[in-house]
């Protein structure tokens, strides 16, 4: 047993490089080793697939792992053999002359791992191959396409039941990442994994912060500012709904100097590929798609998920949003969303064709979601109650924690508003709905007779933006539904007669004015700072081309974790080069001499640079001992625009004050400081147009100086 577990081990250090097990890896490997069966329930991220790939490296005999998605097995492939790994996959993308030779290498023993598809698994042929082959195990990824209820039913994976009649000695295990209490049923009584062991582990991503925000007409916005202050030059997703939106979005960031791509569809396929290609093998690129675009894609450094638009249910944020951060480094899952959505996922709900039980199921599921979006408390305890997890403390990592929202009681409101919808008869929609209770003179109310009514005009003490608010709200709680006819129309629900006869007092979100506006400088990355940025920049070039040299995704090479610890530790040789996490004998051999070099190049040119910051250090203890800036300037012999430049270095890392370095009055701080912020993104180095913006007023020092304190803010 012992012996087992060590060679467990020293497979996980020599090939793929980690001390140590996370979660419940080192139990499931043993389980397969000893030949028992397990269902395995682990979030994206969690490392599911080293609890097949160790012990089919360890079993004799070849791992089968049937995987419905395409692009999936071939990242996972060309990983497996960038390690020294005996891995290959058939599928339909391969021509027949490389299938027959994958199939003879499976015949002569030489695999260690085969992926395949479902479909191909099932034919006479290959099953008669599979037949004469010693197997290790199986592995079902993706379990979850067994489940009819799920929106990834895939019918073939009903017959992955023959596995355990055709082979009832090999052991089997079946992984998802998606599964509520029935999904999970059905996968063991399909696959007839009766006897397996189950693991299941948390679906807490602790590393995602989650933020969502009213949209006040400006996400778009939003979004650009979102991305430049927190993930400039990250690779991220865009989810929107419509593939309009998808075309239009990407196109305005594109404009605004972004590398954002499409993807939806309707693109011709082609395109798509290549733009997936794209975003899989850089570094920076932003997908903008509908939700066809994310399943089968396993890239570990996606630094954001952004969604223009509410998803559906739970289920679909969590999935979505589960594709940020799957490396483990912190990322974000952004989300704005508006009145519109609301009222869009209830009309579509409502007018769908599916049957009773169905449509049960999705009210259920869109409320739940509608729930999640108006929360007043910790995003993350909601998410893991809803899979049936849970958290004792409040997060800590999500808006609600980060900025607490203000509730108040808003029964009064609500009440007029109900009323409203009441008293004009439960056809009209919210703006004309707003319209009556701030009393507009217009003809259409007139033409109905709606300003005669007792509820024309009460509702003065709110602007229409409050009261789109208010309805959004009403909505999401299920107090106002939408008419099925389309038209937007609101009715009563059963729920609300309780709010309308005063028996049940309502507190609704206090909306914050706009989403925090946040310097414009660009938020520091984890663990990056201006001495090693440039490190970071050269590691992450020396990757990428050695990527483009294998025709593999950078993180093929080294997951970004790795990049983050080699450039924290800076090892000087291959000794040191091979404890850094993520690097294994394979990749030592491989990869070390270049990455060392760039490392050895950062040290050397860093030597060299700090004469340069010791000038600097020299003016500001001048400045600080009291001597005015001509003074050093003719004691230095230096240019004038030279001390300030030194000067506006320490303001921007917050040593100087501004008020310390220049005389000038609030006022004309704010002046200068909005022309820069309203600076073009390609003109924000720049100091010209802000000084030809204010006709000269200003000299270049001292804009310089404001520039400064704008970074430091
Ligand atoms: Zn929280």
């Amino acid at each position: 047993m012992n012996i087992m577990k060590d060679n467990a081990l020293t497979i996980l250090n020599s090939v793929f490089g980690y001390d140590e097990f996370r979660h419940s890896q080192q139990d499931i490997i043993q389980q397969l080793m000893q030949g028992g069966d397990a269902v395995v329930l682990m979030p994206t991220g969690g490392g599911k697939s080293l609890c097949y790939q160790i012990p089919a490296m360890l079993r004799p005999g070849v791992g089968i792992i049937i995987s419905p998605l395409i692009a999936l097995m071939q990242d996972q492939v060309s990983a497996l053999l960038q390690l020294g790994v005996r891995a290959a996959f058939l599928n339909s993308t391969l021509d027949a002359l490389t299938s027959r030779e994958i199939e003879q290498q499976l015949s002569r023993g030489e695999l260690d791992l085969l992926y395949v598809a479902p479909e191909r698994l099932m034919t006479e042929s290959f099953l008669g191959l599979v037949d004469r082959s010693p197997l290790a195990l199986f592995a079902i990824d993706e379990a979850h396409c067994v489940s009819q209820w799920g929106h990834d039913f895939r019918p073939e994976y009903i017959q992955l039941s023959i596995l355990h009649q055709r082979y009832p000695q090999v052991p089997r295990i079946a992984l998802t990442a998606t599964a509520d209490e029935t999904t999970r049923a059905e996968i063991i009584q399909r696959l007839g994994l009766e006897q397996a062991k189950m693991y299941v582990s948390s679906f807490d991503r602790p590393n995602i912060c989650y933020r969502l925000s009213q949209n006040q007409g400006n996400a778009r916005d939003a979004l650009l500012r979102f991305i430049l202050n927190e993930h400039e030059g990250d690779a991220g997703i865009v989810y929107c709904l419509s593939r309009n939106k998808v075309e239009q979005t990407a196109e305005w960031l594109s404009r605004k100097g972004l590398a954002a791509l499409p993807y939806h569809a309707g693109m011709p396929a082609r395109e798509r590929q290549h733009n997936q290609h794209r975003f899989l093998n850089e570094d920076n690129i932003i997908i903008v798609a509908t939700i066809a675009f994310g399943m089968g894609i396993d890239k570990p450094d996606v630094r954001f998920v952004a969604h223009l638009n509410l998803p559906k249910s739970i289920e679909a944020y969590y999935q979505e949003t589960g594709r940020a951060g799957r490396d483990g480094l912190p990322a974000t899952a952004w989300m704005m969303y508006g009145l519109q959505d609301v009222i869009m996922l209830k009309q579509m709900m409502e007018s769908s064709d599916a049957d009773e039980k169905h449509k049960r199921i999705e009210r259920h599921k869109l409320d739940s979601m509608l729930g999640f979006s108006e929360l007043t408390s910790c995003r993350r305890q909601a998410l893991l109650k809803y899979f049936g997890d849970h958290m004792d403390e409040p997060c800590g990592n999500c808006d609600t924690c980060l900025t607490p929202v203000e509730t108040w009681d808003a029964t009064v409101v609500a009440q007029k508003a109900l009323s409203c919808v009441h008293r004009t008869g439960q056809r009209f929609g919210v703006n004309y709905l707003t319209d009556v209770l701030l009393g507009k003179d217009n003809d259409r109310i007139k033409n109905f007779s709606h300003d005669r009514l007792g509820v024309y005009g009460i509702g003065t003490e709110l602007n229409a933006r409050q009261w789109r608010d208010i309805f959004r709200q009403l909505i999401a709680r299920n107090l106002l539904t939408v008419d099925v006819q389309g038209h937007g129309g609101l009715r009563l629900t059963e729920q609300c007669r309780a709010v309308l006869r005063g028996e049940q007092a309502l507190m609704l979100r206090q909306e914050l004015k706009k989403e925090k506006t946040k310097s414009r400088t660009r938020k520091q990355k984890q663990g990056i700072n201006e001495s090693n940025q440039y490190l970071w920049e050269a590691l992450r070039a020396c990757r990428k081309k050695l990527a483009e040299q294998l025709d593999v995704p950078p993180f093929v090479i080294f997951h970004d974790a790795t990049l983050m610890e080699m450039m924290e530790r800076q090892p000087q040789n291959k000794e040191q080069f091979a404890r850094i996490s993520g690097v294994g004998a394979h990749k030592l051999d491989a990869y070390a001499d270049k990455f060392l070099e760039v490392i050895q190049e950062h040290a050397e040119k860093e030597k060299r640079c700090s004469s340069a910051s010791d000038t600097v250090e020299e003016t500001l203890e001048l400045f600080k001992q009291g001597m005015s800036i001509n003074d050093i300037a003719a004691h230095r012999k230096l240019k004038l625009s030279t001390i300030y430049t030194h000067l506006s270095e320490k303001i921007a890392q917050g040593v100087l004050s501004l008020k310390e370095v220049v005389d000038i009055d609030e006022q004309q701080i704010r002046i200068i400081q909005d022309e820069f912020l309203n600076l073009d993104e390609k003109d924000a180095e720049k100091l010209k147009p802000v000084y030809d913006a204010l006709d000269g007023m200003f000299n270049y020092e001292l804009l310089r100086c404001v520039r400064a304190s704008l970074e430091s803010a």
